[in-house]
């Protein structure tokens, strides 16, 4: 939220399922996945951010959020259903304990200058289907993808003092077919 605030963007929680009609784009952040898609389901979200993801709305995963939106998870929980917002396969924890968190700069399609990028417990996408596209890897795995709608990264962009990679979420335009 501080980092969208300073980028002169209105912010709200989003904590009930009425919620998601108040916002016109979502942030699934950081955390811990398998508890993330229980609560979406507790909380009576899941619904509702789907509907949202079917009517176009622009979303964007850091970490958990990228394991929660994407279609496929291993070494995830058998009980953790992901959104399959974008067609990706995702590995959690894929980095290993020895540098399970870790900071690197990373190269960004369509940067200029290397991203500072901050990896904690982080997953990696395995494979991507048709129509995403690969922006940055670190040691030839995808760390950052998306498609016209959904962005995902396997790091923490909020915690890093560089904007662009929120900067590009808030480039992305929802799609026509939204009510
Ligand atoms: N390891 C966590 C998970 O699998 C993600 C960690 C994070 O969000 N920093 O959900």
């Amino acid at each position: 939220m501080e980092a969208l605030s300073s980028l002169g963007v209105e912010t709200l929680e989003i904590r009930k399922s009425e919620d998601i009609d108040k916002v016109d784009r979502l942030v699934i952040p950081g955390g811990e996945s398998t508890a993330i898609s229980m609560l979406l389901d507790w909380n009576g979200m899941r619904d509702p951010i789907q509907k949202a993801i079917a009517a176009g709305m622009p979303m964007f995963g850091t970490c958990a959020g990228m394991i929660v939106l994407a279609r496929e998870v291993l070494d995830g929980r058998e009980d953790q259903t992901p959104l399959g917002a974008i067609d990706i396969t995702v590995r959690r924890n894929a980095f290993g304990r020895q540098v399970d968190s870790f900071e690197t700069n990373i190269e960004v399609v369509g940067f200029d200058d290397p991203f500072p990028s901050v990896f904690i417990r982080a997953p990696i996408v395995e494979s991507v289907g048709e129509g995403v596209e690969v922006f940055a890897t670190v040691d030839d795995k995808i760390v950052l993808c998306g498609t016209e709608l959904i962005l995902v990264a396997s790091f923490h962009p909020e915690l890093s003092n560089d904007r662009r990679i929120h900067e590009m979420f808030l480039s992305m335009e929802a799609s026509g077919t939204q009510g």
